[in-house]
């Protein structure tokens, strides 16, 4: 029987960690701030900023949510990102991607004062985790390196397979793995035989944005599955695919009328070894990791030593 690697628990202990050093900074009269930028309404980015907020306000953060109109240009989102940068109360800024295609997101995201970069998504930070320097992290692939550390996955001389490589999720995921010691495979949509190599992963991570891509046939037994993956099914066909029969996932789905599938057909779990679960796997360790980095931008920001996290 694979073993689950529950993002809930994982999540849940590091928000601890987190509002404990949020506490040792307010005794010191330092509280963190994220500022938090969504433009328009685009309904998943909507909740997922609201899912940033609340954890905020659960750990002690303080938090700005600005909501500019889905009309706003990139020059005026670029002055609202300079008078961020100054503001001496945030130590993190967000803006939410997708943006609308009219606007520059490089442009913008580059305007973004490194030191607040909690997304880790500035060149300047880009540069650090590829040096080893401390840097922010891309919360995401941090998240993934939480899970298998905090689940003790061993990383170290092992194969590490990523499937994927945008700047978000698999290049850093792969060089974050490097830098524990584990042999790195990346993969892509021009890689050749892709299941060739996916079958020689000890540890194999998703990042793809096909659902299902990952089949049991291309999965080692034993292997470490994390699956990245957010795919929306709305449709029975696509749900039938993967779920058939499963009452759970059927009640959810005749309640929400979608369900959400990860990168790896949850087929390949039951040979895994062990696997992050799609909801409830690195999804919530994404939102843990965007608490610490704002907390550890608002340590570097001023000096302070930075304890666990
Ligand atoms: P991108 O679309 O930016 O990148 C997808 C990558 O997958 C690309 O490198 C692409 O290769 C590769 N790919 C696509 N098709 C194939 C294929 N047939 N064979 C091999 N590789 C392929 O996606 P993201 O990295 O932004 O996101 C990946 C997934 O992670 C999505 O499902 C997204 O929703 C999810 N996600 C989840 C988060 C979380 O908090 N859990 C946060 C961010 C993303 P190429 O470069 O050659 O085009």
């Amino acid at each position: 029987m694979a073993r689950v690697l529950d993002g809930a628990a994982l999540a849940a202990a590091m928000k601890q960690e987190v509002a404990e050093e949020v506490r040792r900074l307010g005794e010191q009269g330092v509280r963190p701030g994220l500022a938090a930028v969504l433009v328009g309404h685009v309904a998943a980015s909507e909740i997922y900023v609201r899912n940033k907020v609340q954890a905020c306000a659960e750990l002690g953060i303080y938090s700005d949510l600005i909501t500019p109109p889905a009309e706003i240009t990139t020059e005026e989102l670029l002055a609202l990102v300079d008078q961020l940068n100054a503001r001496d109360d945030i130590d993190g800024i967000l803006v939410q991607l997708p943006l609308p295609p009219r606007i520059d997101s490089k442009i913008l995201l580059d305007a973004i004062d490194p030191a607040k970069d909690v997304d880790g998504f500035h060149p300047v930070n880009a540069g650090r985790l590829l040096a080893g320097r401390p840097a922010l992290a891309p919360c995401t692939p941090a998240g993934v390196i939480e899970i298998l550390k905090r689940s003790g996955i061993p990383i170290a001389g092992r194969h590490a397979v990523v499937v994927g490589r945008s700047d978000i999720v698999g290049k850093p995921a792969a060089i974050l793995l490097l830098h524990e010691n584990a042999t790195v495979t990346i993969c892509h949509s021009k890689t050749r035989d892709l299941s060739a190599i996916t079958k020689q992963a000890d540890i194999l991570v998703a990042a793809i944005g096909r659902p299902g891509f990952i089949a049991p046939e291309m999965v080692a037994p034993g292997a470490t599955l994390v699956d990245v993956g957010i795919n929306r099914l709305n449709t029975r066909e696509e749900f039938d695919r993967f779920f058939k029969g499963d009452a759970r996932r059927e009640a959810a789905f005749a309640k929400r009328g979608s369900t959400i599938v990860g990168d790896i057909d949850p087929k390949a779990f039951e040979i895994a070894g062990a696997y992050t679960p799609v909801p409830g796997g690195v999804g919530l360790l994404t939102i843990a990791m965007l608490m610490a980095n704002t907390v550890r931008a608002a340590q570097m920001r001023r000096g302070l030593p930075r304890r666990g996290l």
